[in-house]
């Protein structure tokens, strides 16, 4: 089936004081090469534990990850994954070439000049190389997302995780990093989850979407949209998918 991530009942409580609060309760995820998940829910119900405990930095307290039967698994044992925040998250004293090397740096034990390389090959991607020698505070908040967005490409992952990307973006710069999305998609093969509170946002990028209930975190609702990329927002059945989402999500 070409799945690239397969989580199968994954619940997590956090304790506070005393008492345990459950964040997630049997939640089950797929996810194919090349596809765009949305992952939708109520704010605080569980939405950035799942893409924390996919990446490995949070664990699960039962459930398996990618058809493993263990329990306590977490998937990033079996996927390489990256993770894209909605504060772009680049070290301010480095440039823009510098930030999207680092994690080349860190990862691998390539040659400068290999990572020269694959850095020259990510600019050109996010089409940010007129800005490679640039500090971040000299860039759009839309350039410092693309940037985000190459150095978390740099590591090759089969999965992007993007919690909230485009949040803090006016609605044009929203649009196009959403088209970078999709042709970043088609040239790579990566696939892409990513959290959203915006219904537009989702039923114009996700092949999926997936709908949480408040906390604890159970899937609510699937989506599966087949209509091809670039979507007209003004058909009628984008602004119903859009009111529909909308509905479920505000009724918890
Ligand atoms: P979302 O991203 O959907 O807004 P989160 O995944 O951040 O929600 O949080 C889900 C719930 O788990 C919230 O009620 C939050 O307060 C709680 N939570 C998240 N992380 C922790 C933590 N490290 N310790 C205690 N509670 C946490
Ligand atoms: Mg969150």
């Amino acid at each position: 089936m070409n799945n690239v991530l397969v989580i199968e009942n994954i619940s997590k409580h956090f304790f506070d004081d005393n008492s345990a609060c459950k964040a997630i309760e049997n939640v089950s995820l797929t996810l194919r090469k090349h596809e765009i998940v949305c992952l939708m829910g109520p704010s605080g119900c569980g939405k950035s534990t799942i893409l924390r405990i996919i990446s490995g930095l949070d664990t699960a307290d039962s459930g398996t990850g990618n058809g493993e039967n263990k329990e306590q698994r977490h998937s990033s044992e079996q996927v390489k994954t990256a993770m894209v925040f909605q504060d772009h998250g680049l070290f301010p004293w480095l440039s823009v070439r510098e930030n999207i090397a680092y994690g080349l740096h860190l990862k691998v034990r390539s040659s400068s000049e290999k990572v020269d390389e694959v850095v020259s090959k990510l600019l050109v991607l996010v089409r940010m190389e007129e800005f490679a020698k640039a500090l971040p505070h000299q860039l759009s908040g839309g350039m410092k997302q693309r940037v985000a967005v190459a150095r978390a490409l740099a590591v090759k992952p089969d999965i992007l995780l993007m919690d909230e990307p485009f949040s803090a973006l006016d609605p044009f710069t929203r649009r196009e990093l959403q088209d970078e999305v999709l042709r970043i998609r088609d040239q790579l093969d990566t696939a892409f989850l990513i959290v959203t509170h915006n219904p537009e946002e989702s039923a114009y990028l996700a092949d999926r979407i997936v709908i949480l209930t408040r906390r604890p975190a159970t899937v609510r609702k699937e989506f599966s949209i087949p209509a091809s990329h670039p979507r007209n927002m003004a058909h009628p059945t984008s602004i119903e998918l859009i009111q529909d989402i909308t509905k479920i999500i505000a009724s918890g």
